[in-house]
């Protein structure tokens, strides 16, 4: 009988996993991997929804694409997870699990900030994208201020990549003169394993006179005299606030018992195992001592499929999750930076920056193009 392995989520994490499992052990696994949402979308692509650049159905992957010996995707919303039996029930039914990842990544919550919902607009979710599109288009000059309102959440660079994104979207409109654009996060610096990369980053924002604000953040917005309120005392007034919200793990998974006093799912560093036996945790919903991204959610689902392999179909031993990130980042002008981290393979975390360019924004056009092939069999798009 093949073991049965559930994968929760089919993001990042959850088709890479499928993925390596089909090709290296199709036959040995059957493979059941469950998301509610019908198609897949690259966190980057919301950038790219939010400036105009591309539309939300065009960066839509569906899941129905997906044709992998041994694997089967369902279409479901999952409702409770018994980590003890590995059981979980869907609007659909009930499913058994000899081996159970959870790969449900990170919930939004933008009503835990006071006024954010009324007085702001958060672009990371889907829909959020979509809003925030229309509300940049409308935009004709004021104060906007971006906000990262959490010490936790996906992409460090993207609240960088929005500022730089939102000041070149505002130049070739002609109304960069008549707009300030503030950053404000709890991060202490952009990158802050590497001063190198900070500094180059902070410089970027300097030359295109965008303010940034580290090391704090917006406790409070009042939607009607529009000004945040920040933790440091400050009061920012602003036309246009543009948020990143508050991280969760999702409801589904705080319910089941699955997370800790952080709100995380703990798990072992090298081998992403949670203390129940057969249950791994990867990606943003996992709490190993790395930033949430997709390439990271990535990583650790390869090192699950690693171990795996070694267990069920005698591959060589699993190294440890190495920890390693390469991070591409858009830094205006059509042009891309990229951030080589290192976080757990070494005596203490290191990252290098390579400048942007336009053959970085080439490159990352091919890590896109190559999860489209490899996770989906689309050869364009
Ligand atoms: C604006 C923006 C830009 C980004 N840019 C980058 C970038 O350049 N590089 C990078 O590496 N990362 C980037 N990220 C971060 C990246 O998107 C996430 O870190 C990554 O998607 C996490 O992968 P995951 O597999 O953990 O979770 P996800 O990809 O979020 O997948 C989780 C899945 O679980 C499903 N799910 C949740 N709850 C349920 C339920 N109850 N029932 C069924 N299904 C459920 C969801 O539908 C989802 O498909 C960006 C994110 C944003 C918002």
């Amino acid at each position: 009988m093949p073991t049965r392995v559930l994968i929760l989520g089919a993001g990042f994490g959850g088709l890479e996993l499928a993925t390596r499992l089909s090709s290296e052990l199709a036959g040995t696994v059957e493979v059941t991997l469950i998301d509610r949402s019908d198609s897949f979308i690259f966190g980057f692509s919301k950038l790219d929804v939010m400036f105009g650049r591309r539309t939300m159905d065009a960066v839509r992957l569906p899941y129905r694409s997906i044709a992998k010996p041994s694997v089967e995707f369902r279409q479901e919303t999952i409702l409770s997870i018994d980590p003890e039996r590995k059981r979980v029930v869907t609007e659909a039914g009930t499913h058994e699990a000899d081996i159970l990842v959870v790969a449900l990544g990170a919930d939004l919550a933008p009503g835990a900030t006071p006024g954010l919902l009324e007085a702001g607009h958060e672009y990371y979710s889907h829909e959020g994208a979509v809003a925030a599109r229309d509300v940049i288009a409308a935009f004709q000059g004021g104060a906007i201020v971006i906000g990262v309102m959490g010490g936790f959440f996906k992409c460090p660079p993207a609240p960088y990549e929005t500022a730089l994104m939102l000041h070149d979207d505002l130049t070739r409109r002609g109304l960069r003169g008549a707009t300030s654009i503030t950053l404000v996060t709890p991060m202490p610096k952009p990158i802050p394993i590497s001063d190198e990369v900070s500094d180059a980053i902070v410089a970027t924002l300097d030359e295109r006179g965008i303010h940034s604000s580290h090391a704090t953040w917006t406790e409070r917005l009042d939607p009607a005299a529009k000004v945040a309120h920040l933790r440091d005392g400050r009061a920012l007034p602003f036309d246009l606030f543009l948020a990143v919200p508050v991280h969760v793990a999702p409801p589904v998974v705080v319910e089941s018992g699955l997370t800790e006093d952080d709100g995380w799912i703990a798990v072992d560093k090298a081998t992403l195992a949670t203390k129940w036996p057969d249950v791994y945790a990867v990606g943003d919903v996992a709490s190993a001592p790395v930033p949430r991204a997709g390439v990271v959610a990535e990583g650790e689902a390869s090192t699950v499929a690693d171990v795996l392999l070694h267990r069920l179909g005698g591959g060589p031993a699993p190294a440890p999750f190495p920890g390693q990130i390469l991070c591409y980042m858009e830094m205006g002008d059509d042009t891309i930076g990229r951030v080589n981290a290192n976080f757990l393979s070494g005596p203490a975390p290191v990252a290098l920056y390579s400048p942007p360019s336009l053959a970085g924004a080439e490159e990352k056009r091919q890590f896109a193009a190559t999860r489209r092939a490899r996770w989906f069999g689309l050869e364009t798009g």
